[in-house]
């Protein structure tokens, strides 16, 4: 019997209430249930991908070539569960989808209206693509209170009706601001967004209320009170140290117990939080540190690169050692003599990119780590600003670009326009819509028998990376690559868009057509990242 746990938020956005679900998912599968976590977005856009990551944090790509909110990352970070496509929906899909069926006659003839006929496909969307998971996490984006997610929480209001309360438990998130000159946590905020929960006729069994303090026993019993649930289904949540510490802090807190508790599964197997432990028990205690340089574009912004932050600390994990980022605007490189910035880092690492703003900049510290044979990790646009540097600087190309930037002499790095997924073809152009057409998802790449990152890869011949781009290295640029000391050492299987470039004379320098930050986990990190780290902390010990 599959049950649906529905998380709201309340009184502030950015309470960590994905974080929160995704250690409620782990916690969950720490004791042996099969979990399947997802996320209900209100806002219009009918995905992300069209969002600037400094607006909404980094787009996270599933393997079916989803773009997807930055949460669905957390939850398979915490979980291992592979997030897939109908994991994520929007007030914007979901609309499109009820006007779609409208113009195709589906409706026979109905009035369209929110209730039911919105409602209804939320619904269809909350029930669908499942097996035998025992709990679906549901997470609610936005705040209670917002005018968006009021067809949402009405949804699952007659979801949860509809499956009955011993298949449904809703969970509200919220903040007990403290008062400094008052010294004290505020329930009333809580209060008064349970409530609001209320007028929408949702009644909270749980409440995780976040807090930098530690809650009083007395304010527990005021929320349990008002808010009408149980003394103990009041969760205290403090800030963690670390987000990998949040399974174990809020299991010591008594969330997966009571969760277990509100359904009956008295029975259930003891958390086993081993996994979590040794994580946390690396993370505190590293013998070293190092220090990597992500120079990018949108670097003011954490959650932009929130994927590629967490899985640089998984290669640290994987060392034993601390990894300090320093973030750095990548225009900066573009004056003449910045480089020496790049000299106090152990590794550089240029992610992915759009645009030609700051390109230069990151052309200058793929230079930079060639030169200096510091470590260097380019991830998709940072593979591409890298072949653009040898191509210029080693191969006697000055023209060298990507035709992302305009018509340029040499297009080393070129408009994709075809190609294959499975023995599907897939065909683009430049005048395509921007919303959803980049080489999205899983596709897989060979790897070159004598290629370090065949090593790196354990050997394998083949491997699955996650893509998202519009832009491709331009296999008909081969021998110039050879030429400027770059090899292309991952191919798409058919052999026409190269994957991976690495340099033979040089301690670490690899190029990345996709992802792979996308698929790294504490607990299992990605093996690129763990190489790296590792280079770079050779690096640190040459300085
Ligand atoms: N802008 C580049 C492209 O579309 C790189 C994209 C990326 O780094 N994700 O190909």
């Amino acid at each position: 019997m599959t049950r649906f746990i529905f998380i709201t938020g309340g009184v502030v956005s950015s309470l960590g209430k994905g974080l929160a679900t995704a250690a409620l998912g782990a916690l969950l599968q720490s004791r042996g249930f099969k979990v399947r976590l997802r996320k209900l977005d209100p806002y219009l856009n009918v995905d992300p991908g069209t969002m600037s990551p400094t607006q909404h944090g980094e787009v996270f790509v599933t393997d079916d070539g989803a773009e997807t909110d930055l949460d669905l990352g957390h939850y398979e970070r915490f979980t291992g569960v592979p997030a897939r496509k109908s994991d994520n929906v929007t007030t914007g899909r979901i609309y499109s989808e009820v006007i779609s069926r409208e113009r195709r006659g589906d409706y026979l003839g109905a009035t369209i209206q929110v209730i039911p006929h919105v409602t209804d496909a939320i619904k269809e969307f909350i029930g669908s693509d499942l097996g035998d998971e025992d709990f679906v996490l549901c997470e609610i984006g936005g705040t209670v209170g917002d005018i968006e997610s009021l067809p949402f929480l009405e949804a699952i209001r007659q979801f949860g009706n509809e499956v009955g309360p011993d298949r449904a438990l809703f969970v509200h998130c919220t903040l007990l601001p403290y008062l400094a000159a008052a010294g004290e946590l505020k329930t009333k905020p809580t209060q008064h967004s349970v409530k609001e929960l209320l007028s929408v006729g949702i009644q909270a069994g749980i409440i995780l209320c976040r807090s930098e303090h530690p809650i009083p026993e007395d304010e527990r019993r005021k929320i349990a009170l008002f808010c009408n649930v149980r003394n103990d289904r009041v969760i205290p949540a403090l800030n963690a140290s670390s987000i990998y510490e949040v399974p174990i802090q809020y299991h010591a807190a008594g969330f997966d117990g009571q969760v277990l508790d509100y359904f009956g599964l008295t029975a259930a197997p003891p958390a086993n939080l081993d996994r979590w432990e040794e994580i946390v028990r690396r993370l505190k205690s590293p013998e070293g540190e190092i220090t990597i340089g992500i120079v990018g574009k949108y670097t003011r912004v954490i959650d932009s690169y929130k994927s590629l932050s967490e899985a640089l600390t998984h290669g640290g994990i994987a060392n034993n050692v601390r990894v300090n980022i320093a973030w750095m605007d990548s225009v900066i490189f573009e004056r003449d003599g910045a480089a020496v910035e790049l000299e106090d880092v152990d590794g550089i690492l240029v992610p992915g990119g759009f645009g030609e703003r700051g390109s230069e900049g990151k052309i200058r510290a793929a230079q930079f780590a060639r030169e200096h044979k510091v470590p260097y990790f380019g991830i998709c646009f940072g593979m591409q600003m890298a072949v653009i540097e040898a191509t210029r600087n080693l191969a006697g190309l000055p023209d060298a670009g990507s035709t992302e930037f305009g018509i340029c002499a040499d297009p080393v790095v070129g408009l994709m326009t075809e190609w294959l997924r499975g023995n599907e073809r897939e065909i683009r152009s430049s005048a395509t819509d921007k919303g959803g057409t980049m080489r999205l998802g899983a596709y897989p790449a060979v790897l070159q028998p004598s290629s370090m990152v065949r090593a790196i890869y354990d050997g394998s011949d083949v491997i699955s990376e996650r893509h998202r781009h519009r832009y491709e290295v331009n296999i008909n640029y081969t021998n110039r690559l050879e030429e400027a000391g770059l090899s292309i050492s991952g191919l798409s299987p058919d052999g026409t868009l190269p994957e991976i470039v690495e340099r033979k004379d040089h301690p670490w320098f690899v190029g990345v057509q996709f992802h792979p930050e996308l698929k790294s986990k504490p607990f299992d990190p990605h093996p690129l990242f763990t190489d790296f780290i590792r280079a770079a902390l050779e690096q640190s010990r040459l300085v």
